[in-house]
């Protein structure tokens, strides 16, 4: 038995999860919680709201799915990290802010970090069993968004519908606008980095339309591996609950034979500028990734309640960027500060655009 507990129980990642635990009689549901909505009996302890590690100290789960959207994920991250809590994390928001104390507090406890993200999860599974000096690079795939092709002139109006009508991928509010601006590849890129130990120099992003692979690992013979499948987040979830044993799902094998073709390019980097302040702000390292998911939660809320326009979102991360002082984060504390000074100068920006 592995006893599970599920934090953001009722979001898009939150029900994919309850589905394959109800699929196995392995995983056992002890904990449950969500931000806002009730949940009462959905697992033996729940919680909405509140500090999610006192729920975690009452259920003392053997793992904890982390599919809280946001900065607000941090302490549970933490906190299972440091106790050696195997962690499967979908809430990359707390790796890309906590980043080298994450990566402390993961190596003092010892537990198993696995990745729900998708291009993650593949990473990871390409990698399993290889040596590090092995790898030449690592590829991260992006379907570019709703906004794939477009120019900055014809973003200049586009609404919320819009942007979160994902062509390939069906996912809760904020990381849709994420996919949209290329920010949510930028914080891939920075979870990258801190899950698999690569140099941001060695992390490559490129657009693939139709979400087929995954990722794929350069080798230093020549050699790339890469991880395909449908776009179902049920595959990587599975993969992190039921690890190392790789269970059963419901979804169709790829069909090769109905004319199946891959295509990759490189992304627009001007018309979608987030993903390359995310490498800057990654490169940076300090306090920056933290300001730049903090930036981007406001802007992203703000375009979301109708009050900045798209193109202001990017607006918004760099001038907070520009104006934040970066420095090295000590503890959670430190985070929580960086953080909010953050979250205060993005929405002054965002004020004003
Ligand atoms: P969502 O908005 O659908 O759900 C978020 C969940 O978090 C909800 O259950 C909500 O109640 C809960 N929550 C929010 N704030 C909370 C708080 N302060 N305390 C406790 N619970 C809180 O989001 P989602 O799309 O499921 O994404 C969750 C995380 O997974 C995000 O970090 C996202 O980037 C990541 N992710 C999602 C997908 C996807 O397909 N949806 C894919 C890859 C990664
Ligand atoms: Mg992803």
């Amino acid at each position: 038995m592995k006893r599970i507990a599920l934090l953001g129980a009722t979001g898009s990642i939150g029900r994919q999860a309850l589905e394959i635990v109800g699929a196995h009689p392995e995983l056992e549901l002890v904990a449950a919680a969500s931000g806002s909505q009730a949940i009462e009996g959905l697992a033996p302890f729940t919680q909405v709201g509140g500090d999610l590690t006192e729920l975690l100290e009452r259920a003392q789960p053997d793992l904890v799915l982390n599919a809280v959207v946001g900065f607000a994920g941090l302490p549970a991250t933490l906190w299972a990290l440091e106790r050696g809590v195997d962690l499967a994390l979908a809430n990359k928001e707390s790796l890309v802010a906590a980043g080298d104390l994450a990566l402390a507090a993961w190596e003092r406890g010892g537990g198993r970090l696995l990745p729900v993200d998708s291009e993650h999860s593949a990473t990871f599974q390409c990698l399993e069993g290889r040596s590090p000096e092995a790898v030449d690079s690592i590829v991260l795939t992006a379907s570019g968004g709703p906004f794939r092709g477009r120019t900055r002139d014809e973003l200049t109006d586009v609404t919320a519908e819009e942007a979160l009508a994902h062509p390939t991928w069906s996912m809760g509010p904020k990381i849709t606008i994420d996919s949209a601006t290329l920010a949510n590849k930028g914080l891939e890129l920075i979870e990258a980095h801190f899950l698999f130990g690569i140099p941001y120099d060695r992390i490559e992003v490129v657009v693939h339309p139709t979400s087929i692979v995954h990722a794929l690992v350069r080798f230093r013979d020549g050699a790339a591996l890469a991880h395909l499948g449908y776009p179902d987040m049920r595959v990587p979830i599975s993969f992190a609950l039921t690890y190392p044993e790789r269970a059963a799902t419901p979804i169709a094998p790829l069909d090769l034979a109905s004319g199946l073709t891959l295509e990759f390019h490189a992304p627009d980097l001007e018309t979608f500028p987030m993903l390359a302040l995310a490498r800057e702000a990654g490169e940076r390292g300090d306090t920056y990734p933290c300001v730049f998911n903090a930036a981007n939660e406001v802007a992203v809320a703000a375009f979301l309640e109708g009050r900045l326009p798209f193109l202001a979102i990017a607006e918004t991360v760099e001038e907070t960027l520009a104006a934040a002082d970066g420095a090295p984060a000590r503890d959670l504390g430190d985070l929580v500060a960086a953080d909010a000074e953050a979250r205060r100068l993005a929405e002054r920006k965002a004020a004003v655009a």
